[in-house]
């Protein structure tokens, strides 16, 4: 035999209103419009409505505390079709459905970012998230208050329109007016949310930021949006990755722009690369020009979905000195003489800068 005060998770002595609660918040969680294709969630559904339908009524609860049935000579309400378990729950919330008229709506998708350092995207990071989504407001069920099947559309949410047209008069549907298009209005609006149904709420999470993750990469994280009555939405979260000072990401590859001297370009040099997981050292050969790309394999930052890695170019980048010792001009003069290559003699730009000076 089924223990319909077990069902509605309340106890002998349950007055009539808390009975009515309890029925409220379980039938909404198991409306079939909320739980689509889900056998068991209509089954409770059924099940709840049966409970309710005997506990909601004095004659039929003194009989079912005292015989274990709602009628004498019967046993519970009988085959109950669901027309009459919904026409129940119509008398219960005022409105056929979770979201008046048709389906429950879903909650939106929510879109968050979140912050972490190129050095975080070699190895993948699990980055705490707060942020704020709509949540269901306990006080009224998400009801936004005491709703009444709207008398206009009385609940479809609709109204026939005659449109004359070319071929005729036409019916055409259009979302009624007086209710928005959502079949019931209130005539009480809860206090809570202002009869909106939903409240703001902070949320903190835990998400795992995948090796290799880029910019443009959402990561979606099921059923973390915005609730409705209908079900969640959910939370896309957008990676930014704050820029690295000696590194630039391209894809998968990572571009380190290395400024050579006018002798090191020439006379070759070991360079030290700030790799994302420390120095790297880079053998730069002796006539180097401007620009050169140098690629140390795999040092680069993870191929989506792979282990291994894309490659750090380096790019040279010559610097001409802007001012030198008495002594490093000499030198210059000295060694542009050695290789015959024609320069301004001393003094010379010193006279062209007092001409333009005036
Ligand atoms: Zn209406
Ligand atoms: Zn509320």
């Amino acid at each position: 035999m089924n223990d319909y005060y077990a069902t509605l998770g309340v106890d002998r002595n349950a007055s009539a209103e808390e009975i009515k609660r309890a029925y409220r918040k379980l039938a909404l969680q198991y409306h079939p419009d909320k739980n689509p294709g889900n056998k068991a969630a209509e089954e409770k559904f059924k099940e709840i409505n049966e409970a309710y339908a005997v506990l909601s009524d004095p004659e039929k609860r003194a009989n079912y505390d005292r015989y274990g049935t709602a009628t004498p000579g019967g046993f519970g309400t009988g085959g109950s079709n669901f027309g009459d378990i919904f026409d129940l729950f119509e008398q219960v919330f005022g409105f056929r459905s979770p979201g008046g008229a048709g389906r429950a709506p879903r909650g939106e998708d929510l879109e968050a970012a979140v912050e972490l350092e190129l050095a975080e995207v070699l190895h993948g990071v699990e980055k705490e998230l707060e942020y704020e989504r709509m949540v269901i407001c306990e006080s009224c069920n998400g009801q936004g208050g005491k709703r009444q099947t709207c008398r206009s559309c009385g609940g479809r949410g609709t109204l026939e329109q005659i449109q004359r047209t070319f071929f005729g008069n036409m019916v055409a549907q259009v979302p009624c007016t007086a209710c928005r298009g959502r079949g019931y209005t209130l005539s009480e609006t809860c206090q809570t949310c202002k009869g909106q149904g939903r409240v703001r709420r902070s949320e903190k999470i835990k998400v795992n930021m995948p090796a290799g993750i880029d910019e443009n990469q959402l990561l979606r994280v099921s059923g973390m949006g915005n609730l409705g009555l209908g079900g969640p939405g959910d939370l896309y979260v957008r990676p930014h990755i704050r820029p690295h000072p000696h590194l630039h990401r391209e894809g998968s590859n990572l571009i380190y722009e290395l400024k050579l001297g006018l002798a090191q370009a020439a006379l070759g040099v070991k360079a030290h690369i700030p790799g994302l997981e420390g120095e790297l050292e880079l053998s730069v050969p002796p006539g180097t020009h401007d620009g050169e790309v140098f690629e140390l394999e795999g040092q680069g930052l993870p191929h989506p979905g792979s282990r291994s890695r894309g490659k750090l170019r380096v790019v040279t980048q010559i610097a001409v000195p802007q001012q030198l010792s008495k002594k490093a001009r000499e030198l210059l003069r000295q060694y542009a003489h050695e290789v015959g290559e024609e320069v301004a003699p001393e003094g010379f730009w010193d006279k062209v800068k007092r001409v333009f000076r005036g």
